[in-house]
């Protein structure tokens, strides 16, 4: 297809408030911006974590799996001081929301997880005081104990002002859409805060044929949270919590290009299933409903016109995903995109401030 014929097709679809634009459309100058650039999926570590993580480690090579991530990342991840501010000046990244990065507490036993999740919590919000307006920072959860993450979560909100929670996907291989785990979402939507879903390595029931080095993050990640997102829809946790806002990275992990697909062959495969499964709406249509994603480590343009045109651009939102992707390159792949000044401003600023409750 010629490159005319798509934006054809996009521009019916829906996008034209930033395609239209295209040839005055500002590729933002540093310095000339008139908005913030909010970064959402921005990792970071404490020593503690990553002692514990080595510990599990033992000889095996580090990875997410077994231990710390490790090389170049370490570093970074342990900074929560100047060095992060310095970059982030360098870059052109005015404010980060942090998060411990992958797979957080949550391959340690139950206590040892609350614990640490606790301090973590602690500790990225003294740098969230520190540096007035340039952090926001999302909690720390250990769902090996629902109980104890629901009240860490409305602890984190309203002692700690945070500014949501993350979960790493599975825990022990096991899936929030488990009504086990349904205290945290009960909290979270109790408290008007969103959850982001953030990939780790595949369950050990996914792991097999997903497991080609190489491709392991760029597409089992996706694939693993993407059914994620599908199993607390497919399970009703939004029709059981409607206002509960779930988050995911990497451009919705896929799902806004099945958006059509999924709806279409749900009401196929459950007219004739022995165990039907009920929901309120089509299934897809949730995601218009109950999610929010993010750009993070996506800087190609097509799937986000595809993503702004599926959800609208009031339900995406900016990350890099710090430091694991290249800032500057980021940022620049962000000024090169086609919006409109009111859409940048929307996916850069605006919806983050929002979703997130961000103070100015
Ligand atoms: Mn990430």
């Amino acid at each position: 297809m010629k490159r005319r014929t798509v934006l054809g097709g996009l521009l019916a679809a829906g996008v034209s408030s930033s395609l239209g634009r295209h040839s005055r459309a500002a590729t933002a100058a540093p310095g000339r911006r008139d908005h913030r650039v909010i970064a959402v999926e921005e990792a970071c570590q404490i020593p503690e974590i990553h002692a514990a993580l080595k510990r599990l480690a033992g000889n095996n090579p580090p990875s997410m799996k077994t231990g710390p991530i490790a090389g170049p990342f370490v570093a970074p991840l342990l900074d929560l001081g100047e060095g992060r501010v310095r970059a982030m000046d360098a870059d052109g990244v005015d404010v980060q929301v942090l998060s411990i990065t992958s797979p957080g507490v949550q391959l340690f036993d139950a206590a040892e997880a609350v614990t640490l999740a606790a301090l973590a919590n602690d500790r990225m919000m003294e740098t969230v005081r520190k540096y007035p307006g340039r952090f926001g920072a999302l909690a720390t959860l250990a769902p090996q104990d629902p109980a104890a993450s629901a009240r860490e979560l409305d602890r984190a909100i309203t002692k700690l002002g945070m500014n949501g929670a993350i979960v790493n996907s599975h825990t022990n291989g096991e899936y929030l859409d488990d009504p086990k785990f349904w205290p945290l979402f009960e909290a979270a939507e109790a408290l008007d805060t969103p959850i982001y879903i953030h990939p780790r390595e595949p369950s050990p029931g996914l792991e097999g044929p997903l497991w080609m080095p190489g491709f392991i993050v760029g597409w089992a990640y996706g694939v693993e949270t993407g059914t994620h997102a599908l199993r607390l829809i497919s399970a009703g946790v939004f029709d059981r919590f409607p206002k509960l806002q779930i988050v995911l990275g990497h451009m919705g992990e896929g799902l806004p290009f099945f958006y059509d697909r999924l709806n279409n062959r749900f009401r196929f495969e459950t007219a004739f299933s022995p165990r039907s499964v009920k929901l309120q709406k089509p299934p897809a249509d949730y995601l218009k409903s109950n999610f929010h994603v993010t750009t993070s480590g996506m800087n190609h343009w097509a799937p986000l016109a595809a993503t702004l045109a599926t959800l609208g651009i009031e339900r995406v939102m900016y990350a890099i995903d710090y430091p694991m992707e290249n800032q500057a390159g980021e940022v620049a792949a962000l000024a090169a995109f086609p919006l409109s000044a009111g859409d940048r401003r929307a996916l850069c600023e605006t919806n983050a401030a929002r979703v997130f409750k961000l103070k100015a």
